[in-house]
């Protein structure tokens, strides 16, 4: 009995070495905030553990040799897509050819490469959207269709006899790291992922204990100064004088104003929970900002839900806060003018809030990036505004999904679990 379980070990290594790669470059990605990376990066680690793996192999015989070049090979067309699958479609049969001229095992690799590759390419669609156990059932079973079509190619066509005991191991090995480098990919990104998220999420804690700070040191010294303005306004003074008073109570009921409004999301929480009527919340906003709309020549489309059932539960004061920042933006990203658009919609059981315009679009990085404090792209931006909303729609329990394409819209989607 042969083994050469032993030989593709070695072969395994060199899938398992790219893979620690990745993880560096994750990591460094993350603490120099590099941004341009991650496409080219899954190409370039396939390439590299395909090319170790065939530079390794174990001849079987007659030209044939046998390695796992399949693992990174499917690994890098699911998480890659198509136009990966074509890349290393091209650079495994050429790298065969180099190597070992054209032979049986040549035109065994042409043929069940590019099923492999058009069939893979196909799956890779729905790939990145599975969850963990269909990402692993998935892989692992595109491999073992390869090594079964393989072997079959083989035993049919070709004069090149590999006993049953050979075949056996090399589809085991095949198969179980397969299984392994999944995994492995799928914790480093979960890794990744989490590492981001904790970032965000100990900026987020400064900045609003920051802001309650402040905003409780800067509200308890107006409302004495309010006080005493109201006492000397109320005695009896001359016409001139009420005047004054009157301006500095105004004025002051302003600054209190603004640091409710801004300053809600020191407390995440709503503090006042009532059913709220979506869509008059989303007109009061409209009141609000057409004058705003009306001077960059944008025009505000409402589509409110005409069911009667878009009722949510939470503070009004705070959705109209965070659905200002979020228009406010689609305003301002158009600016030669343009269509914004607004829907609620009632469909049991949550209620949506769609915010589109055609305005100027993000890439994927600057979503992620969006409700990051300070995070801003305009030269007198605040980065607040996204955190604001984003910290008190999830505070009342809902979710906001971004979609955008750069220099043609952004869509806000915004779900609340609905009230009756
Ligand atoms: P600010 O508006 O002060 O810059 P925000 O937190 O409101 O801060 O927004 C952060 C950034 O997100 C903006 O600077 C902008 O680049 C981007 N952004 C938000 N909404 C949109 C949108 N609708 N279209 C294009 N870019 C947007
Ligand atoms: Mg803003």
């Amino acid at each position: 009995m042969e083994i050469i379980t032993k030989d593709l070990l070695i072969n395994f290594l060199f899938i398992l070495l790219p893979l620690l790669l990745l993880q560096m470059f994750y990591l460094l990605k993350f603490v120099y905030r590099i941004e341009k990376m991650k496409e080219n990066l899954f190409t370039v680690l396939s390439l590299f553990s395909i090319f170790l793996c065939m530079l390794f192999p174990f001849p079987v015989g007659d030209g044939l040799i046998w390695d796992l070049r399949r693992i990174p090979f499917v690994i890098g067309v699911l998480y890659g897509g198509p136009k990966n699958g074509f890349l290393l479609l091209i650079f495994v049969i050429v790298t065969r050819y180099f190597m070992l001229g054209v032979n049986d095992g040549f035109y065994i690799t042409i043929i069940t490469f590019t099923l492999l590759a058009v069939t893979v390419s196909f799956v890779s669609r729905y790939y990145l959207k599975m969850t963990l156990e269909q990402k692993v059932l998935t892989s692992s079973s595109l491999v073992l269709l390869s090594t079964i079509i393989t072997f079959i190619v083989v035993s049919l066509f070709f004069n090149v006899i590999v006993s049953v005991n050979m075949w056996l191991q090399f589809f085991f090995i095949t198969f179980l790291g397969t299984v392994i480098v999944t995994l492995l990919i799928e914790v480093i990104r979960i890794n990744s992922d989490l590492l981001e998220k904790l970032m965000k999420a100990e900026k987020l804690e400064v900045v609003s204990h920051l802001a309650a700070s402040i905003s409780h040191e800067v509200r308890n010294p107006l409302t004495t100064c309010k006080g005493f303005l109201q006492l000397s306004y109320d005695e009896e003074r001359s016409p001139e004088i009420k005047q004054y008073l009157g301006t500095a109570l105004q004025e002051l009921d302003r600054a209190s104003d603004i640091i409710n409004d801004y300053l809600t999301f020191a407390k995440p929480v709503p503090d006042k929970v009532e059913k709220v009527f979506v869509n008059e919340a989303v007109q009061n906003v409209l009141n609000i900002l057409t004058p705003l709309a009306n001077m960059q020549d944008v025009q505000i489309f409402y589509h409110p839900d005409q069911s009667g059932h878009a009722n949510i539960s939470g503070d009004r004061k705070k959705l109209e806060q965070s659905l200002i920042n979020i228009v406010k933006n689609g305003i301002e990203s158009m600016q030669k003018g343009g269509k914004l658009e607004i829907y609620t919609v009632a469909e049991y059981p949550k209620v949506r809030i769609a915010i589109s315009d055609e305005g100027k679009g993000m890439t994927q990085q600057q979503i992620n990036r969006l409700g990051e404090p300070y995070f801003t792209m305009k030269d007198n931006g605040t980065g607040l505004g996204m955190m604001v909303s984003f910290s008190l729609i999830k505070g009342m329990g809902g979710e906001i999904h971004v979609e955008s394409e750069l220099g043609n819209f952004t869509i806000f989607t915004i779900e609340f679990p609905m009230v009756t």
